[in-house]
């Protein structure tokens, strides 16, 4: 502040279809070029507690004080400026723009309150506005921190007006770009910031910097559940804000949309339009998957904004971007398939024949993998290391299992045995999983870069599954088999070429693979403790990071 004056700084007049910038985005924008970026340009919005609670202060604090909210919009062509401002008061001749904080002010050296950068900036923005409005001069704006009910003033001079003129450039020119600004320097800004789970700042820096001691501001568990509809003819309707689900011979379950993450309709669940319009309104995806557990696909809310999607199909349009991510992806699978393998039989001493020698020809293809130079030929590599992986599968069975239990080779359309039908039903409901959080994160799922879109399966759907079939899914039901839960006639329909799960086979396959996403494991690029249901998010996003700036970050982590 202080080189130019608001005299010499001249604004472009705002193109056609240009929409005039908020004032509370230029706030963001003195905070984080970042956070401004996220919000105004990919618009996307996370209120965090601090957001609630400062809606409701607005409410209640101006009346407390004896200050009545005369809340009002107001917008200028000139200035390509839009907000809201908390309160005006006209006080000795003229108007004063109020701005109302929930925390403590700034503390200048001598110890007298002060308003932050960003507040001040807010505020004067607001002040230009009000004089466009009142066609008076504004001389003085104020903020109130009510943590410590004090009011500051804030002048609104020459300095004030070019930082206010120049903060709305740089917002205009940001507008404009494809590429998100650098995460800030300040990592204590990252600490209250409600976008810090999307952005990820501290997985950037812990990165960077070997030893970094990570702050985890990315959330543990999700924030609601998932319902899973499992009965031929049950109704999901709504009422009002909640999700009503009336099923025969049970009593009717109410769930509050705010607590719903997404619904899963195994076979023929009917759903109303209203619930459908309920869960679009409030992002919540519906997935259908058929009675025999195979996905069939999604409906979800608006495509949101398309600046990800761009930057996705500009990397992976790039043969190098998507080989390289190719090979990582496939030796982080196959590597992950390798350690559970020596990690299950540990104790056998020595491992049988058939365990080595797939060891060793996984041992082979990982090798194979790292100097691929086609994305054909990793799929080659990573595609005979799976066989082997199966071939060995069955050999971490007890002996105890049933033969019933055991597979008779990998068969998936239809699946032919009991193994592979949970195998089978287990990865549809990682399909959803893997399907949603892409959506939530704004990637486009089809398009990929292992996976072929020769089928109806989303390419980048089945590249992110790569990475979880052994956590989530092949470790938990081996686990689950070796310890006798199955029931090999209740929990299956047997027909002379098929395998099916049962209603108490889904609901056992449902369960199991739910208390596996609530398991928590420490993430090795994080560096902190999170459910697989948040890793899976996690991933996506650090996918996303490897064509905006930060590269390395994706598939590094591996089973211990
Ligand atoms: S988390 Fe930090 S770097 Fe990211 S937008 Fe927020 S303040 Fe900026």
């Amino acid at each position: 502040m202080g080189q130019h004056t608001s005299a010499a700084l001249k604004l472009e007049p705002l193109a056609a279809q240009e929409p005039p910038i908020r004032v509370m985005a230029l706030r963001a924008l003195a905070y984080c070029e970042r956070l401004f970026y996220l919000e105004e340009v990919e618009e996307i919005y996370v209120a965090n507690e601090l957001v609630y609670a400062g809606r409701t202060l607005h409410e209640e604090a101006f009346r407390q004080d004896g200050l009545e909210p005369r809340s009002f919009e107001m917008s200028s062509e000139r200035l390509g400026l839009v907000g809201k401002v908390d309160a005006v008061r006209h006080r000795d001749g003229s108007w004063v723009p109020y701005e109302l904080k929930r925390g403590r002010p700034y503390r200048a050296k001598d110890k007298s309150p002060r308003a932050w950068p960003a507040d001040a900036l807010q505020v004067c923005a607001y002040g230009m506005l009000l004089e466009e409005f009142t066609h008076t001069r504004v001389k003085e704006c104020r903020v109130r921190y009510d943590a410590e009910k004090v009011t500051v003033r804030v002048p609104l001079d020459e300095d004030a007006r070019a930082a206010v003129l120049m903060a709305v450039h740089r917002a205009r020119h940001l507008r404009e770009a494809t590429e998100r600004p650098p995460i800030t320097r300040d990592e204590r800004k990252c600490v209250r910031c409600s976008l810090a789970p999307v952005c990820l700042p501290e997985e950037e820096r812990a990165y960077e910097h070997d030893g970094w001691d990570t702050i985890r501001l990315f959330p543990a568990i999700p924030d609601g559940r998932v319902i899973h509809v499992t009965r031929h003819g049950t109704r999901i309707g709504r009422s009002g804000e909640t999700l009503k689900i009336e099923e025969r011979d049970v009593e009717k379950r109410v769930f509050p949309i705010h607590d719903v993450d997404c619904l899963v309709i195994h076979g023929y669940g009917q759903i109303t339009t209203q619930a459908l319009m309920l869960c679009a309104a409030h992002n919540i995806p519906v997935h259908w998957v058929t009675a025999g557990g195979r996905y069939v696909g999604a409906f979800s809310g608006g495509a949101g904004p398309v600046q990800r999607r761009i930057r996705q199909y500009m990397a992976l349009s790039n043969p190098a971007v998507a080989l390289d991510l190719a090979r990582r992806l496939a030796h982080a699978k196959v590597e992950g398939q390798l350690r559970y393998l020596l990690r299950a039989t540990c104790k056998h001493k020595p491992r049988t024949e058939s365990v080595m020698s797939a060891v060793e020809r996984i041992r082979r293809r990982l090798k194979d993998i790292a100097h691929a130079q086609s994305i054909s030929s990793v799929r080659g590599y990573e595609g005979d290391g799976a066989r082997a992986y199966f071939r060995a599968l069955p050999h971490l069975l007890g002996h105890d299992v049933p033969e019933a239990m055991r597979p008779k080779g990998r068969s998936r359309r239809p699946p032919r045995d009991r193994f592979n039908a949970l195998l089978g039903f287990g990865y549809a409901l990682l399909n959803r999983s893997v399907l949603q959080s892409i959506i939530a994160v704004g990637l486009e799922p089809a398009f990929g870069f292992l996976h072929q879109p020769r089928t109806a399966a989303h390419p980048l759907v089945l590249d992110i599954m790569e990475l979880f079939r052994v956590p989530v899914w092949d470790i938990p039901l081996i686990g689950s088999i070796n310890r006798r839960q199955w029931d090999t006639e209740q929990d299956f329909s047997v027909t002379r070429d098929r395998v099916w799960l049962s209603g108490s086979g889904r609901k056992k396959a449902i369960n199991l693979y739910e208390r596996r996403l609530e398991d928590r494991w420490k993430h090795p690029v994080a560096g902190y403790s999170l459910s697989y249901a948040r890793t899976i998010e996690l991933e996506v996003r650090l996918l996303e990071k490897e064509w905006t700036l930060k590269k390395g970050l994706f598939a590094r982590a591996r089973l211990r």
